[in-house]
């Protein structure tokens, strides 16, 4: 590999990763006048279909509907999506049960394939005259002292000198390890013992949908979770999460008889909708799920992160997209407030944000266990009824926790300290109506 020398970009940032969070945020910074360079490790996904990419659909809710409202986007991307109005939980007697997500229509959840989301994002950022989008440029070394990236395309080593950079190339970040080489940095790593594939029920031969097309559908089982999203054509993108290991897992289930097995004791209702399971199995990659919390998410003024490269979480909020969404609003808002001095808007950006992405890692790994194992209980169906109608009559004082974070800004934290200030008072309210009943009862008997 051949190095040319260091281009000084003066005054451009270089964003590394063209992904959901580095396309967004080159989009708004373009909208402040700043000059940007977008350094993405793929081809460029607008050309020749979804490049090694899979059809992850996602769940956008309002924290990435608010970002995507402050560049003048949404109305774009509310045509890309398909509604979800509540969870049809499917058990395996083949019976289903609705559960909507709130008391008014307003509180829904959108379906949006997230490779169709990442090109409607770099179309609109390239049409920008401030962006360039540089593909097939995979980050490989940051010189921190020369304030330097060294960026690796077509075997060619190229070295480029912006005004700063933000890494937003994901959970397995390469900006946030050379940031944090040599550095009292904390980072920790969790994997989930169980890992997700994908496969798709196609739609009807009419267009139709074959399961309720406006929701997202979850089959809940102790040993294994399926979960669906919506796609316009009425077909339904599926992931199954299981075990890496043990029986009935990703490592016993490898050919064409122990798929049908799998399926046939676990999931038989959708055994007629999925003709080509096997070759969909067979043919589609196991995907692992990490989390990740970090600190510091930024060096100086020169370096900082968002989205997954600081703090990737399990998909089981729904909320990865949607908080990477959320910094780059928190962290234009902070670049806004603190003038030139960016050190301390990018120390105020982190100090913002990551008390509450901490959060939402342990709210998204409780919410594995309520997935796949809580929502059929007749208790926690009975509780959140008790939430949904706490809501209606105290609209303004009573807030579900999932209603706070699929569908307010309230911050992850804020809305968790909520949430239990709220279980306290009615476990309190519990106490005291059962004292007061009490002493009802000793009176009328005395
Ligand atoms: P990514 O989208 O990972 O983008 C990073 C980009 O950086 C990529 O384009 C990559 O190619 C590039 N890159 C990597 N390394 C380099 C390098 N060295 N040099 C240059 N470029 C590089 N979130 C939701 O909000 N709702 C959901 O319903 C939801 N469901 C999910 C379901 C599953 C199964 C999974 C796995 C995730 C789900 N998520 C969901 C999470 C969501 O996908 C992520 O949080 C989101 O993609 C993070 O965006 P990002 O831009 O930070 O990272």
């Amino acid at each position: 590999a051949t190095a040319t020398d260091a281009e000084a970009d003066n005054g451009r940032v270089a964003i590394v990763g063209g992904g959901l969070a580095g396309s967004l945020l080159a989009l708004s910074l373009a909208r402040q006048g700043v000059g940007v360079d977008v350094y993405e490790r793929r081809p460029d996904p607008r050309l020749g279909g979804d490049a090694g990419g899979r059809s992850i659909n996602l769940g956008l809710s309002k924290r990435g509907i608010q970002a995507l409202t402050e560049v003048g986007l949404i109305d774009e991307v509310m045509p890309l999506s398909v509604t979800m109005r509540g969870r049809v939980i499917h058990s395996p007697d083949g019976g289903t049960r609705f559960q909507p997500y709130g008391k008014n229509g307003g509180e829904v959840l959108h379906s949006i394939d997230r490779n169709e989301l990442n090109r409607l994002l770099l179309d609109h950022a390239q049409r920008h005259p401030q962006v360039r989008l540089h593909f097939d440029h995979r980050l490989a070394h940051v010189d921190k002292d020369r304030r330097e990236l060294e960026l690796e395309s077509n075997g060619e080593r190229v070295r480029v000198r912006p005004s700063w950079v933000v890494g937003a190339d994901g959970a397995f970040s390469r900006a946030r390890q050379e940031m944090q080489r040599g550095e009292r940095a904390d980072f920790q790593q969790e994997y989930l013992e169980w890992g997700y594939k994908e496969l798709s029920l196609s739609a009807l031969p009419d267009g139709g949908s074959q399961i309720e097309l406006e929701a997202l559908h979850v089959w809940p089982r102790l040993h294994g979770l399926f979960v669906s999203h919506p796609n316009r054509d009425g077909s339904h993108t599926l992931t199954l999460f299981l075990p890496f290991e043990g029986p009935d897992s990703f490592a016993t289930t490898t050919g064409e008889a122990e798929v049908k097995a799998l399926f046939d004791k676990y999931f038989p209702d959708l055994v007629p909708l999925l003709p080509n399971l096997v070759d969909d199995w067979m043919s589609h990659p196991t995907g692992s799920l990490t989390t990740i919390r970090t600190g510091r998410w930024h060096r100086d003024d020169w370096i900082v992160l968002v989205g997954d490269a600081c703090h990737a979480v399990y998909p089981f909020y729904g909320q990865g997209m949607n908080s990477a969404f959320e910094d780059c609003s928190a962290l234009m808002a902070a670049l806004a407030r603190h003038g030139q001095n960016r050190a301390a808007a990018f120390a105020a950006y982190e100090q913002s944000r990551r008390p509450h992405t901490d959060t939402l890692a342990e709210l998204s790994k409780a919410n594995f266990v309520e997935l796949k194992q809580k929502v059929k209980s007749p208790w926690f169906v009975a509780r959140k009824r008790l939430d949904v109608a706490l809501n209606r009559f105290l609209p303004k004082t009573w807030l579900p926790l999932y209603t706070m974070i699929a569908h307010t800004t309230i911050p992850y934290g804020d809305a968790l300290a909520r949430a239990h200030r709220q279980e306290r008072f009615l476990a309190g309210s519990a106490v005291g109506l059962a004292g007061a009943i009490g002493v009802g009862a000793w009176l009328w008997l005395a």
